[in-house]
């Protein structure tokens, strides 16, 4: 063995370098990090070839006194934190005082600085780690960072870079996940000489989003806001219907701070159980606050990662908040007309889609400390409006079932007469409304909810409220959308899908028992082995769900009883479906299994799309879907679409 020696400093540096400064974009994430702590209220980024060249960061933060220059680029060498105490309440983005050191001794870094108190600011170069130049110098007040030639004195770590393209885009990210974080500065980012992203700095998260996103993916999320004892979330969340196929718009924030967090994540993602599409991920920009010291953000070199005192209450204050506010939108996808020439194209889903209030909870911000306590001024958690969370009470649906008992549950709707079923499609029915609902219709015509006009601003204004205007079922389509008229609008409605989500609500609900009936013969089947085994561990559950199933030997299994709305020749089918999402199931909780069951049973249960439908059901949809209550299927599908006259009359060429 050869003999134990301490390494020198420069090694020593090196190696820690690694854990701090992976790639361009690790840089970029810290320096930007220092910009936003310096209290800055416009950063500029620039990379080139992907950041291995060259990253610079400029800020008009609050600088580096000159007789402190050299020290920042020291290990451990922060403003930010004082003694042992402070790491219990971090308040700022930084605090380990590494990054500046570990960046110097892997690439040539210049610095440039000066304080609003000097008159003349400091430059300084460094190589390696090691000061190669340094005097006075003319520049604005704030702080330019150029780092040049990253990993010129590591090649090992040089090889492990990916193209420019690669580098270039992780470098965009981290820019935005900042930008994101800290919407009370203006970011924006040069890539080669071409700028890629801007962003106001008006200190609405709204703003931030549409700069990041882009407009079209921007519409696409609500705003939630909730408010607990200790802590606030605020932020956007996804339409169940523009979630999406990966993770990759997800963005929680806790303090300022971009972080990943499972629970978050969890939390999230449970808000949209039953309404969003299986392989779909809702995306988000969450922002959590709490007291600084109720979070621990020094588990974590690059401190993306973060450990909370309440991993519960922040699963609770997120799950609520997002399912508040999903349950609040009241929103419909608009319908999309199709025109012949791409120049004529209407773009409908772009101006229809009803419009929020996306204005942020946070007042401008007061830069030079961007984080402070709840209550402290940066934020100002729970605005009017914003429902707080209960705890969570036995895990039941608790918002759903709240807002569907608005209007009292229907009763179990009588199926389509099986008669029927196989006629040929009937005439469209006039069903004037008899029983509509209250206020008159508003004089003068009501105001239309959806300006045909791409609107200017790039943030569009609040939308009113739904009116409560009188409606007519105009008639069905294909016997599978249901037309209704009501005051400037068409509504289209999925009859099945609308159906299918009020049996799931009224099946969820606790006291449901499913109207079942024995069968005059019992109904033999011989499912397949694995699927028998599974119906037969689970005949509790199947009794639940209306099912008397036995054994009846040799493989084979007898129905004696069965919901009175599935069809005899419909049963074992249905079995089959039923064993199959057990099977699927297998790992899962119990909650989600009995939710993948109702699914089905709410499906059996829904009159079908393609068959002749008795006026009172449509009708009893319409109101269901009217109230607000029935927005998604269980699989996320949405249940009405929206026409406006408006649209009509830009189509027809009459507006
Ligand atoms: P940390 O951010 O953890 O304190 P760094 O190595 O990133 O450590 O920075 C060291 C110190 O240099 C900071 O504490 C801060 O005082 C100073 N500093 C770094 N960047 C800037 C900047 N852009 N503007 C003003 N001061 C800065
Ligand atoms: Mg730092």
């Amino acid at each position: 063995m050869p003999h134990i020696e301490q390494l020198s400093p420069h090694v020593a540096d090196l190696i820690a370098a690694g854990e701090v400064v992976e790639r361009p974009a690790s840089v970029v994430k810290e320096l930007v990090e220092n910009a936003v702590d310096a209290g800055a209220h416009t950063v500029t980024v620039e990379v080139q070839s992907g950041g291995m060249a060259l990253i610079r960061v400029t800020d008009d933060g609050c600088g580096i006194a000159p007789g402190e220059v050299e020290t920042a680029f020291l290990r451990h060498a922060t403003s930010k934190i004082r003694s042992e105490y402070d790491l219990e309440a971090i308040g700022t983005l930084g605090f380990r005082g590494e990054a500046l050191a570990a960046i110097a001794s892997v690439a040539r870094v210049e610095l440039l600085t000066r304080r609003g108190e000097d008159t003349l600011g400091t430059a300084l170069t460094l190589e390696g780690g090691v000061v190669t130049g340094r005097e006075e110098a003319g520049c604005p007040v704030g702080t330019t960072l150029l780092v040049r030639d990253l990993f010129y004195n590591t090649p090992a770590r040089l090889k492990f870079m990916k193209k420019d393209a690669v580098e270039s885009a992780a470098c965009l990210a981290a820019v935005q996940r900042q930008a994101l974080a800290h919407p009370e500065v203006s970011f924006k980012l040069i890539k080669d000489g071409k700028q890629e992203l801007l962003t106001p700095g008006d200190g609405k998260l709204r703003s931030a989003l549409y700069a990041v996103l882009g407009r079209d993916l921007a519409l696409g999320f609500l705003p939630v806001e909730g408010s607990g004892d200790d802590l606030s979330v605020s932020g956007f969340a996804s339409l169940p219907t523009c979630c999406r196929g990966t993770r990759g718009y997800q963005f929680f924030f806790v303090n300022g701070r971009y972080i990943k967090s499972k629970t978050m994540t969890a939390a999230m993602e449970q808000a949209y159980a039953n309404q969003k599409m299986v392989g779909k991920f809702p995306g988000c920009v969450l922002h959590l606050t709490t007291r600084l010291n109720a979070v621990d953000v020094n588990v974590h070199p690059t401190k993306q990662e973060v450990k909370f005192g309440s991993e519960r209450q922040v699963f609770s204050a997120v799950y609520y908040a997002v399912l508040s506010a999903l349950g609040a939108d009241q929103s419909r996808p608009a319908a999309v007309v199709e025109a012949p020439r791409p120049h004529d194209t209407v773009t409908q889903r772009q101006t229809a889609l009803p419009l929020h209030d996306f204005t942020a909870p946070r007042t401008s911000g007061t830069p030079r400390t961007p984080l402070t306590v709840p209550g402290g001024g940066t934020w100002s958690a729970g605005r009017t409006g914003a429902r707080p969370w209960t705890p969570p009470a036995q895990s039941a649906a608790p918002t759903r079932s709240r807002d569907a008992g608005t209007a009292a549950p229907p009763p179990p709707m009588p199926e389509s007469s099986r008669e029927e079923r196989r006629e040929p499609p009937a005439t469209l029915r006039q069903t004037e409304n008899v029983a509509a609902p209250v206020s008159p219709p508003p004089g003068g015509g009501a105001p239309h909810p959806a300006d045909p006009e791409p609107r200017r601003a790039e943030v569009p204004a609040p939308a009113e409220e739904r009116p409560e205007l009188p409606w007519r079922v105009a008639g069905e389509l294909f016997r599978t959308y249901i037309v209704v008229e009501q005051g400037e609008k068409a509504l289209l409605i999925d009859k099945h899908a609308a159906h299918e989500r009020m049996n799931f609500d009224r099946m969820r609900a606790q006291d449901y028992t499913p109207m079942s009936q024995e069968l005059l013969v019992p109904a033999v089947f011989t499912p397949a082995p694995e699927e028998g085994a599974a119906l037969l561990e689970h005949l509790e559950t199947l009794d639940r769900l209306g099912f008397e199933v036995a054994d009846f030997g040799g493989g084979s299994l007898a129905v004696r009883r069965a919901p009175d709305y599935v069809d005899p020749g419909d049963i074992e089918a249905t079995l089959t479906e039923i064993a199959g999402k057990l099977l699927a199931t297998g790992s899962a909780g119990e909650a989600e299994r009995r939710d993948e069951l109702l699914h089905t049973m709410a499906c059996k249960a829904a009159i079908k799309g393609g068959w002749k439908s008795a006026p009172e059901e449509l009708e009893r949809v319409v109101r269901a879907v009217l109230s607000g209550a029935v927005k998604y299927c269980p699989h996320g599908r949405p249940v009405a679409i929206e026409l406006t006259r408006a649209q009509l009359e830009k189509q027809f060429k009459r507006a």
